[in-house]
């Protein structure tokens, strides 16, 4: 029994899961209540997906784990369903990447920042940025709250991870400039259609993977770890991840 009500021998009990930490980080005011519709988008792909992680999910994997190892300043922006998610995760991709770790949120507010700040304090985070005012700086072309951003972190980034997020601040991001990393189960959204390199995947199964293989490539050669970016192909993969969908809509029809 995964809690009092979920059977760990149930069908479904990894999705029931996924939504129970939700329902938890809601509770706690670390995910606001569209934080949770969202997630709802993401499962109804995870579904068509068939809830695994695709090989073309662990290619943007490689890829993305590459980048994030080749970057001067790489940051990852950490939202209320991703600290609910995978907290710990977030912050051994940040140790083994080097990388900064910013709270950034559409639906913000001082005290969830916080929350999710100690989130990630208590699973090993020393710095989180994002929450220092003074430090603020707004992204022109975006309107959303995901406009203010900590000068040491995403405005200074080469690099940024921005997993479930919204369209309009992929776009601005690389407007400016920056290589936008995204876990997005959506192969269709804007965020997808226009990152870097689009892992399309649940944020519960990618995460891990992702942290294992930056762990694992680490020591790599940087001219290696470059053939690995230049070798990628965004929309190939994208391309491969819509049919897959398909693949499987299909092999229900009779
Ligand atoms: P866009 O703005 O990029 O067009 P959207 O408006 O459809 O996307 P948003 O609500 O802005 O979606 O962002 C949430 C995104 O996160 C959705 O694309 C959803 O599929 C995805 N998502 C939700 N939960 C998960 C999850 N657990 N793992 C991966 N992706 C998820
Ligand atoms: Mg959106």
């Amino acid at each position: 029994m995964i809690n009092n009500h979920i059977p760990s021998n149930h069908p479904r009990a990894k999705s029931l899961y996924i939504r129970n930490l939700l329902v938890t980080g809601f509770k706690s005011g670390l995910v606001v209540p569209e934080g949770l519709l969202a997630h709802g988008r993401g499962e109804a792909f995870d579904y068509l997906i068939g809830e695994h992680t695709s090989v073309y999910a662990l290619h943007a994997i490689k890829a993305a784990s590459s980048l994030l190892l080749l970057a001067d300043h790489p940051v990852i922006s950490v939202n209320g369903n991703s600290a609910a998610l995978c907290a710990r995760e977030m912050v051994e991709l940040a140790n083994y990447s080097s990388a900064f770790l910013e709270v950034n949120l559409f639906y913000k507010s001082r005290n969830r920042e916080y929350l999710i700040s100690e989130t990630l304090k208590k699973n090993g985070a020393n710095i989180v940025l994002g929450l220092d005012k003074k430090n603020s700086i707004d992204i022109i072309d975006l309107t959303s709250s995901r406009r203010h951003v900590d000068l040491e972190g995403i405005y200074k980034a080469d690099v940024v991870l921005v997993p479930l997020e919204d369209g309009d601040r992929t776009s601005a991001l690389i407007k400016m400039k920056k290589k936008v990393i995204t876990i997005d189960l959506n192969p269709l959204s804007r965020t997808s259609q226009s990152a870097t390199i689009s892992i399309i995947d649940n944020i519960v199964r990618a995460m891990p993977y992702l942290v294992e293989t930056t762990k694992k490539i680490k020591n790599m050669k940087r001219s290696s770890l470059e053939k690995i970016v230049e070798e990628y192909d965004n929309q190939y993969n994208l391309d491969k991840s819509i049919k897959l969908i398909r693949g499987n809509a299909d092999s229900k029809l009779r």
